[in-house]
C-alpha cells in the first residue's frame, strides 16, 4: 500500500499514538523516574507539575485531583451550599457538569446556549436566577471561553459563586474589556479541568485539577480532596479520596511543555477546515468571538439541511470518523427527567443536538489528511 493510503487509513478523531512517538523519550524518562523512586502517590512529580501549571496559568493555587468530574464535585463541596440550593449550568454539555450538582443534593437548573458558540446564553442565565440560586457553572465548550465578563457581572449582581468547567478549554485565553487577559478556568471563584487522555492536555489514565486564586477555598479544596484532613488523621469535614498519581503527573509535566505547540496545531487544522467550508451554506463553521481564543478541543460543524446520518456514513466509508457531541441535551436525558423540564424548553440546545457534527481534531493532523477529510465532506454536501 502507498504511504498516502496508509496515512488516510489512519485518520482518527484523536491520534494519541503519533503524538506520543514525538516525545516518547521525555515521557518515558519521567515515568521511569517515578518507578525508580517508587513515590507513586504524592510524589515530587505531582508537586512539580502543580507548580508548573500554576505558573503556566498564572493562578495562585492548582490542586491536582483524580479526574475532571471529581474536580467539579470537590469545587462545589467547598462552597458550603445547602441541599436544595440551585446551581445553574448549560443544558448543552457533557453530563458530568450537572451530575455532580445532583449528586450533592443541590438542584441543577439548566439554561440554554448560544447557537454560534455553543456556550451559555446570558439571556437564558438571567431568566433562571431565583432567590435560591447560589452558583453558576459555565462550560467553555469545545475549547472557547464563554462570555465570562457577562457571566461574572451577573454573578456579582446576585452574589453567586462561579465554578468554571474548563475541562475542554485549557490554554484558552479570555480578554476582558479593560484589556486584562486571563487563562480559562482562572476567572471565576474556582476552575476545573480534566486530564482525560483525549483532552487538550491529557495524561495516560484519569486525572484532573482545580484552580483558584482564593486562599481560603484552596485550603478547603485540598482538605476535601484528601478525606477532609488538614492534620493527619484529624478530619475536619467530610471529604473524598481524589488524587492525581505521580505517573500521570510525569506524563503531564512532559506534555505541558508542548501545550502551546499543540494548541497552535489544533488552531491551524481549524483554520484549514474553516477555509474549506467557508463558501458552503450547508455547513456552518464554529463561531469565534474576539473575547476569547479557541483551543479547538473539538471542531464542530452545524449542518444546514444535510442528512447527518448519511454524511457520517459516507465519511465512515471513506475511513473518516465523525462524532455527535452531544446528541441529547441534559434536560432531555432520562436521568434528569422530572417535572421541571420538557422538550421545547431549550430550543437552541435541542436544535444543536440535531445538527452538530464534530470532525477529526487533534495535534497530529497532516495537510494531506485535512484535504482528504474536507474533500470528502464537500463531496457529500454539494
Ligand atoms: C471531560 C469532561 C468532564 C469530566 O472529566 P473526566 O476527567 O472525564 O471526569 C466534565 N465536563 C466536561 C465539559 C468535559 O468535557
Amino acid at each position: 500500500m502507498s504511504s498516502y493510503i496508509l496515512e488516510m487509513k489512519n485518520i482518527q478523531m484523536v491520534d494519541l499514538h503519533s503524538q506520543y512517538l514525538k516525545i516518547k523519550d521525555e515521557i518515558n524518562t519521567g515515568i521511569q523516574e517515578v518507578i525508580d523512586t517508587t513515590t507513586f502517590i504524592k510524589g515530587g512529580k505531582v508537586k512539580d507539575f502543580q507548580q508548573q501549571l500554576e505558573s503556566y496559568l498564572n493562578v495562585t493555587h492548582v490542586i491536582p485531583v483524580g479526574n475532571g468530574t471529581d474536580a467539579l464535585q470537590i469545587a462545589l463541596m467547598s462552597l458550603g451550599l445547602k441541599p436544595g440550593d440551585e446551581v445553574i449550568t448549560p443544558t448543552f454539555t457533557f453530563i458530568a457538569t450537572a451530575e455532580v450538582v445532583a449528586l450533592l443534593g443541590l438542584t441543577p437548573v439548566l439554561v440554554d446556549v448560544e447557537f454560534g458558540t455553543f456556550n451559555i446564553s446570558i439571556e437564558s442565565l438571567k431568566k433562571a436566577i431565583t432567590p435560591k440560586t447560589k452558583a453558576i457553572v459555565p462550560v467553555h465548550l469545545f475549547g472557547q471561553n464563554a462570555d465570562m465578563e457577562a457571566v461574572l457581572a451577573v454573578a456579582k449582581e446576585h452574589n453567586l459563586f462561579v465554578v468554571e468547567d474548563a475541562c475542554q478549554s485549557i490554554g484558552s485565553v479570555y480578554t476582558f474589556s479593560d484589556g486584562r487577559k486571563v487563562q480559562s478556568g482562572c476567572m471565576g471563584s474556582i476552575g476545573c479541568t480534566s486530564f482525560f487522555p483525549s483532552k487538550n492536555l491529557g495524561c495516560f489514565g484519569d486525572g484532573g485539577a482545580i484552580f483558584t486564586n482564593n486562599e481560603e477555598l484552596a485550603t478547603k479544596i485540598r482538605a476535601i480532596s484528601n478525606h477532609g484532613m488538614v492534620i493527619r488523621y484529624h478530619h475536619d469535614m467530610i471529604g473524598v479520596n481524589s488524587r492525581l498519581d505521580s505517573i500521570q503527573a510525569a506524563v503531564l509535566e512532559a506534555k505541558l511543555k508542548h501545550l502551546d505547540e499543540y494548541t497552535a496545531s489544533r488552531q491551524a487544522s481549524a483554520d484549514f477546515y474553516d477555509a474549506a467550508f467557508a463558501d458552503n451554506e450547508n455547513l456552518i463553521t464554529p463561531a469565534r468571538t474576539d473575547k476569547s481564543t479557541h483551543v479547538f478541543h473539538q471542531y464542530t460543524l452545524k449542518l444546514n439541511g444535510i442528512n447527518r446520518v448519511g454524511l457520517q456514513k459516507h465519511l465512515a466509508n471513506m475511513g473518516i470518523p465523525a462524532m455527535v457531541y452531544y446528541p441529547v441535551p441534559l434536560h432531555l436525558q432520562k436521568a434528569y427527567q422530572n417535572v421541571r423540564y420538557q422538550a421545547g424548553d431549550f430550543p437552541v440546545a435541542e436544535k444543536l443536538s440535531e445538527c452538530v457534527l464534530s470532525l477529526p481534531m487533534h495535534t497530529e493532523l497532516s495537510e494531506e489528511q485535512l484535504e482528504y477529510i474536507t474533500k470528502n465532506v464537500l463531496e457529500f454536501v454539494r
